[in-house]
């Protein structure tokens, strides 16, 4: 067991809280409680929250125990925990840990670059594997993909024909099947075409889902807190 009183004290660095339609993963669509975590070690170039890199900006201090507040009189069960790069803030293991504890279903996004082997098992992690269009493929960190489970699931953001042939090479070469139950590909905004990207699924008859961020459907690419 967490202990409470350990949380309430901690502080985070927080971009935003706020509630809104979960966007991504097979839990799209579910209204969700989103805490955004500033700072991420990562530059990928078509990085959609750029506002919450900097690691050395202090956005928000928000303790532990404003942010367990605000969580539950939202009255919302589903929490999602991303950023900028959640874990590099370590006091985020217990609050997700602490969550799980107390019957809410937590989502953790993450870059896949740090160390997720100390998460709570409970966790539905959602990891990505940086492609080559991104940049940041270097970073990408494959020993993680032993910590994952059938309910996490793993992420490519597709910029271009190039990223997807990566991406299905390293469905097979690294037997991503028997990890986790499901492989997301997820188009670059304005990028990358949805129906061009499904069309190649379905031409290789691909064992992925299509993740389209609905938030960006719904409210436009720009709008934040949503
Ligand atoms: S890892 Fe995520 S938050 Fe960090 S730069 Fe890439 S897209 Fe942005």
């Amino acid at each position: 067991m967490v202990n409470l009183d350990v949380i309430l004290k901690y502080k985070y660095n927080v971009s935003e809280l706020f509630v809104s339609i979960q966007g991504e993963g097979t839990r799209a669509g579910l209204p969700c409680f989103f805490v955004r975590l500033h700072g991420c070690e990562l530059r990928c170039r078509w990085c959609d929250t750029p506002y919450a890199l900097d690691l050395k900006e202090r956005a928000t201090i928000i303790s532990g125990e404003d942010i367990l507040n605000k969580i539950r009189s939202s009255g919302i069960k589903f929490v999602t925990i991303t950023g900028g790069e959640p874990l590099n803030q370590r006091a985020v293991l217990p609050l997700m840990k602490y969550l799980c504890e107390n019957d809410f279903t937590v989502v953790l996004e993450t870059n896949g670059h740090l160390d997720i082997s100390e998460v709570d098992k409970k966790v539905i992690k959602i990891m990505d594997l940086k492609c080559p269009g991104s940049k940041m493929e270097k970073f990408n960190n494959y020993k993680n993909i032993e910590y994952l489970d059938k309910k996490d699931e793993i992420k490519f953001v597709i910029a271009d024909q190039a990223d997807y042939n990566w991406a299905k090479n390293k469905i097979y070469e690294l037997n991503l099947q028997k990890y986790v139950g499901t492989i997301l590909f997820s188009p670059v905004w304005k990028e990358c075409d949805p129906a061009q990207l499904s069309e190649w699924i379905l031409k290789d008859n691909l064992p992925v889902r299509l993740n389209l961020q609905l938030h960006k459907y719904i409210w436009g690419p720009d709008k934040r807190g949503v």
